[in-house]
């Protein structure tokens, strides 16, 4: 059985974490304007502050997801196989969405994706 209000305080715990150290979108926003004096390590900085912002948001997405699970009652179910998450990967993911098995399937197809995106660029 899982313990729901253990992995519950956990995810808001982590979600507070990330939401405290997000780059801020003024900061962003500030680079951009600056476009036409732009260095190339100022663009450098933007991308690479950019590419934060877009994962920490993905993380709060997926926090977001898995409290919203809990909620449901549906949490630590696999979303593709239905099967239960093993309790080992919920503790080092807790908001994993996917047993491992169908996880390393997506990330397979993840990794065939891009590999087609850059190619396609
Ligand atoms: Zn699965």
């Amino acid at each position: 059985m899982i313990d729901e209000s253990k992995y519950r305080t956990l995810l808001m715990a982590k979600r507070e974490e990330i939401a405290g150290k997000l780059p801020r979108r003024e900061e962003l926003w500030i680079v951009q304007s600056n476009e036409q004096t732009e260095t190339v390590q100022l663009a450098g900085q933007r991308e690479f502050t950019a590419r934060i912002l877009e994962r920490e948001t993905k993380s709060l997405t997926q926090i977001g997801a898995a409290l919203k699970r809990i909620d449901d009652g549906e949490f630590g179910i696999c979303l593709e196989c239905e099967e239960p998450i093993a309790p080992k990967r919920l503790a080092a993911v807790p908001w994993a969405a996917y047993c491992l098995h169908c996880q390393e399937n997506r990330d397979a197809q993840d990794a065939r994706q891009t590999v087609h995106t850059n190619l396609a660029a």
